[in-house]
């Protein structure tokens, strides 16, 4: 409830990559990676991040974010209203039935949003005892009054996912839990922002109104203050006084849900297309992937084959939130299920298609897409982009984070590397640091176009992955001059590029014969990819290289080819190699030559 004058507004759209965050704040992407880092958030530069976790970034770099309007008219912002609800909207209204409402709660930290979730289970859990629950699937089901209620139930203290987010879009009412004690806070707001924009009809949960400093009015003043009249004031919010902690007040909460959920027609087609929305997924010991999915609409059958962003699969089992196997999942049961090939991601629309080859196929092209997207995305830089961006006048320096094994080797390169400047363009150190090269690292790298340099250390496997992913270069040295040599030649543009070898394919010697002009030769199906005659060839014995050299004939069917392709048989000859053997695997490989800086 405080303000301290300086604070600035800000409207952001429900969900925003980094940059644009950051431009929007008009600040470097780099500070916002490192508040989202300080946050224990891993965010590139091109990621998404949802507007729970841009408005707290926001607010530590000085802004107050309010949620985008939507503009309907340009159909901007379409996300604010869950895909599953459009869809269900396309069904034939004289198909649809009512179904159980699915409740999200949201509220700000610590304003008692998991005790809440753990109370109403403790004491309304459908179909009695709640030792019957032996895991946490993040949603249940209770029984109030003979109807079904379904609640999300996904960790309270997630501040910095998609969580909260995914609270209203999931659900059909959100409960707002505030603390009558603390009344309306910067999390508050933000609920309320989400479940507008997904307009969800909220219901106020004055939570622990058995604390002493309580002060229910003054909570509700704020509530009026910003929109949701109470209805005991003649206006239309619903707020129910509860304790979550001292179990009071929850009957009369989930009567209040039964009441909204009268008016809001909570409606699916049990028998329609079925979809619904990924909850939560994890690898399972022994079980592979396990998503608790909340069916929207239709009815969800064991057997089924379902798509969920990159991941499908056949539904080889079902449970209910109790842990029961179950075969079927009508509109608003949550249940968890066994047989995605992949962790889908929360969030998620999950979509049962015809068969396991049109989900592999449409998994396939998002691959693709995205693949094309990330490419189009790489943010890394190489020397000849560099030299590319210099002369559009955009850059002037090249950037460079070092790490290096002890402080001792660290100074003397830092000193020598500043000093360096060629013709326009200098040398500008980002972060220099003892330690191997950490994901941190490449982030920073990919967010201000800088190279690693690594002395004497080099990039953990998660730092190497992530600098493949964003087109980062890294480089090692062990002695001093050899780095500096390098980077001088970097800026003179002088730098040889690096070799490096591509595999283009691979055959099995099936068969070992004698050619009359070349000695022994190998008959051969290739297995993957393709043979050149002009490229490099290898013959490797289990993990061994017993060969590496050129070809002297590559042949189908006795005529001279210069390729042959994946899935064909080839007779090959290797210049000076005579010694094939049955079982040796033959590869194809040409070395290619990539500026590395
Ligand atoms: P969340 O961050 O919103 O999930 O909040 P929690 O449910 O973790 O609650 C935060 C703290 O408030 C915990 O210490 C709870 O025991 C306490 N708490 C939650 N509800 C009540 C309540 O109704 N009365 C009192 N006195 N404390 C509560």
């Amino acid at each position: 409830m405080s303000n301290n004058g300086e604070i600035k507004p800000i409207e952001l759209p429900s969900s925003v990559t980094v940059r644009e965050l950051s431009e929007r704040l008009q600040t470097s992407p780099i500070d916002v990676i490192k508040t989202l880092m300080s946050n224990g958030v891993m965010a590139n530069i091109n990621q998404e991040i949802d507007f729970d976790t841009a408005a707290i970034i926001a607010a530590e770099l000085g802004f107050e974010a309010q949620l985008e309007a939507i503009d309907a008219d340009s159909g901007k912002d379409k996300s604010a209203i869950p895909l599953w609800r459009q869809w269900i909207a396309k069904e034939s209204p004289k198909n649809l039935k009512p179904r159980p409402p699915v409740i999200g709660i949201l509220g700000h930290v610590d304003h008692g949003k998991t005790t809440l979730l753990d109370s109403i289970r403790q004491t309304d859990v459908a179909g009695g005892e709640v030792g019957g629950i032996t895991q946490h699937i993040g949603a249940y089901q209770v029984k109030h009054n003979d109807r079904l209620i379904s609640f999300i139930d996904t960790p309270g203290h997630a501040a910095f996912t998609a969580m909260r987010a995914r609270g209203a879009q999931g659900a059909d009412i959100v409960v707002l839990v505030v603390a009558a004690d603390d009344g309306v806070m910067p999390q508050t707001r933000e609920a309320i922002a989400h479940a507008q924009a997904a307009k969800v009809p909220m219901i106020v949960a004055l939570n622990k109104i058995d604390r002493p400093n309580a002060a229910a009015d003054q909570v509700k003043q704020q509530l009026a203050e910003i929109g949701l009249v109470p209805d005991e004031w003649d206006g239309d919010t619903l707020v129910v006084p509860i304790s979550a902690k001292e179990k009071q007040g929850l009957d009369d909460l989930l009567e209040a849900i039964l009441l909204v959920a009268d008016n809001a027609s909570i409606l699916a087609n049990p028998n329609g297309e079925v979809f619904g929305t990924i909850i939560e997924a994890s690898q399972e010991r022994g079980r592979g992937a396990v998503a608790t999915l909340l069916v929207q609409n239709g009815t969800l059958k064991t057997g089924d084959v379902v798509i969920a962003g990159k991941s499908q699969g056949r539904i080889k089992a079902m449970f209910d939130f109790k842990g029961a196997p179950i075969t079927e999942a009508p509109p608003s049961t949550p249940i968890s299920v066994m047989g995605l090939n992949e962790i889908p991601e929360a969030g998620e629309i999950f979509k049962v298609v015809a068969s396991t080859k049109v989900a592999r196929s449409m998994v396939t092209q998002r691959k693709l897409d995205d693949e094309q997207s990330d490419a189009a995305e790489h943010t890394g830089m190489t020397l000849e982009q560099l030299f590319a961006r210099v002369q559009a006048g955009e850059v002037q320096e090249l950037r460079l984070i070092i790490k290096a094994d002890v402080q001792g080797s660290l100074e003397p390169i830092i000193s020598s590397l500043e000093e360096m400047k060629v013709e326009q363009i200098g040398v500008h150190i980002l972060h220099a640091d003892t330690g191997n090269i950490s994901e941190n690292d490449v982030m920073l790298a990919a967010t201000s176009s800088a190279i690693i340099i690594g002395f004497n250390v080099g990039p953990d496997p998660a730092a190497r992955r992530l600098a493949d992913n964003e087109g980062v270069s890294i480089r090692t040295y062990n002695i001093i001059y050899r780095l500096t040599e390098d980077i001088d030649k970097a800026l003179k543009g002088l730098l040889a590029p690096e070799k490096r070898e591509v595999i283009l394919g691979r055959a099995n010697v099936l068969m070992v014969f004698s050619a009359s002009k070349i000695g022994k030769a190998a008959g051969c199906r290739v297995i993957e990819g393709e043979l050149f005659r002009n490229a490099h060839m290898r013959v490797m014995r289990g993990d061994e290289a017993v060969f590496d050299g050129e070809v002297a004939s590559l042949k189908r069917h006795q005529e001279d080819v210069r390729e042959v392709r994946d899935g064909f048989e080839c007779g090959i000859g290797l210049k000076g190699f005579n010694d094939f053997e049955e079982g040796d695997m033959i590869e194809c490989y040409k070395i290619e030559e990539v500026k590395v800086l």
